[in-house]
């Protein structure tokens, strides 16, 4: 789907749809799904884990404490929300923040990559291990991998992939605060720079026949 507003439309429909999404238990303890929040047509994306309480309650992602950490991030480089899209990995919160599990993320991976083939993004922040491994497809933490991009094919799309750490994760540790603020402060020179057609290992089309997480034993 090449045209801009057919894109958004749809990323409308099934935003409406997936509110009522069962594929997971999760829908069974969760208040509401917390689908993503900002601009459709944003060329940075972020990606989170999962919605934690307060998020769970808005419907809205990243609202909580590392929400007012990502919020200060993004105002150190002169952006807001509303210019980029926040996602994550899964939509629906694990009770009691607990890390996702395999089967939720192979339950819910395939609205991510349908966000990701949706809003069609330049810079592909992932925030912390779990939507790193889902979306390098790789299995390398992210205290190896932070602020090294990296230009991987996901579905149809040629783009950037830039881990950092989770804002939450950096909370309580400055060493990793501080490095979060460091890799932070290069977004703006990834998203100048438009990646080149490149070759990027071969990774299934989006969304996968397959959960990722079960081709490559990620979780
Ligand atoms: N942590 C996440 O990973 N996502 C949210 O939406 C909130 C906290």
């Amino acid at each position: 789907m090449s045209d801009p507003a057919e894109r958004v439309a749809e990323l409308r429909r099934l935003t409406a749809e997936w509110r009522g999404c069962t594929a997971c238990a999760l829908a069974q303890t969760r208040t509401q799904v917390v689908v993503g929040d900002g601009d459709p047509q944003a060329d940075l994306m972020f990606v989170g884990e999962a919605p934690g309480f307060h998020e769970d309650r808005q419907g809205v992602p990243f609202v909580g404490q590392a929400g007012g950490v990502l919020d200060g991030l993004l105002e150190q480089i002169g952006l807001d929300r509303r210019s980029v899209y926040i996602a994550n990995v899964l939509k629906c919160r694990p009770p009691g923040n607990r890390d996702p599990d395999p089967d939720e993320i192979a339950a819910c991976e395939g609205h991510l990559f349908a966000q990701v083939e949706l809003i069609q993004p330049v810079v592909i922040c992932t925030l912390g291990n779990f939507a790193t491994r889902l979306l390098s497809g790789q299995p390398a933490g992210i205290t190896r991998v932070h602020g090294r991009p990296q230009r991987r094919r996901i579905g149809s799309r040629e783009l950037v992939l830039y881990p950092i750490f989770h804002p939450a994760a950096a909370l309580y540790t400055p060493t990793m605060m501080q490095a979060l603020r460091e890799d932070f402060g290069r977004l703006p020179e990834l998203l100048s720079a438009r990646p080149e057609p490149a070759p990027a290992p071969e990774l299934p089309a989006s969304p996968p026949q397959q959960p990722r997480y079960a081709q490559l034993g990620l979780f």
